[in-house]
């Protein structure tokens, strides 16, 4: 089946007003192949930016707005933390969650996630759900034990009738930032197992679910990794920041 698919840029903590402004307007004469969407999650001062200058600019509506975290509180004493309301307010429809950088540097835990997951849903913005094994744990033949364990406890949190609004990224840590994609035939393989593991609960969800690959996606590699049976797109990273290269990486994609 032709399942939507997806290209999340994850800025990270880089950027600048500038790039909002050159990216959006770089972005507007990008070609998309059908039933393609680009989601750009910039850093949090700049998602106000981005929604004003995608409005002006009248950017396709293949293009939504992303942030990169979220708390999972409503509101409150807690000092430096941004709400599901706030995103809203600024426009904001997706949401990367379980970023392995968040995982690793600020600890948070599958449970965590798997709550955060939840608060985005109740608020109407579609989480993009980042799993994926560290080198150590692929070299021990752990990675589908991980992915298992950081998949399950979203699937107990929300229910798995709820996964037609989430995005699943699938990102080896080994691949993240470090220029060693996995190759085509990897990624899909463990793609495949992320497709399988869903289907096992409910096969109707399994066949829609959007499944994207990220690691080192770059203009070389994105066609061949995009071309396989079970990548639905890419959550990029340092490439998602050169809007010629950018361009390149959405146009690669297929729903
Ligand atoms: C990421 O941080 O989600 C990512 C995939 O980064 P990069 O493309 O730079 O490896």
């Amino acid at each position: 089946m032709n399942r939507r698919a997806i290209v999340a840029a994850n800025w990270k903590m880089n950027g600048s007003l500038a790039l909002v402004n050159s990216m959006v307007s770089e972005l507007n004469n990008v070609t998309l192949n059908e039933n393609v969407e680009v989601v750009v999650c910039p850093s949090f001062p700049y998602l106000a930016a981005f929604s004003l200058a995608s409005a002006n600019a009248n950017l396709v509506k293949a293009f939504s707005l992303g942030a990169q975290n979220l708390n999972e509180h409503a509101k409150g004493a807690f000092t430096g933390e941004i709400s599901t309301s706030m995103l809203k307010e600024v426009g904001v429809n997706y949401v990367i969650l379980g970023h392995s950088e968040r995982r690793s540097i600020y600890n948070e835990s599958s449970s965590l996630v798997a709550h955060k997951v939840k608060t985005a849903l109740d608020a109407g913005l579609k989480p993009i759900l980042c799993i994926g094994e560290s080198e150590d744990e692929r070299v021990a033949e752990q990675t589908e034990t991980v992915l298992a364990a950081q998949l399950q406890p979203v699937i107990d949190e929300i229910g798995i009738e709820r996964f037609t609004d989430v995005v699943i990224a699938y990102e080896p840590v080994w691949a993240i930032g470090t220029g060693k994609t996995a190759s085509p035939e990897m990624a899909q393989a463990t793609h495949q197992f992320i497709r399988k593991f869903i289907a096992k609960v409910d096969e109707n969800i399994a066949v829609k679910l959007p499944l994207l690959y990220g690691g080192s996606v770059n203009a070389t590699n994105c066609e061949e990794l995009f071309a396989q049976a079970d990548i639905d797109g890419g959550l990029i990273g340092g490439a998602s920041l050169k809007a010629d290269e950018f361009k390149i990486i959405c146009s690669a994609a297929k729903g």
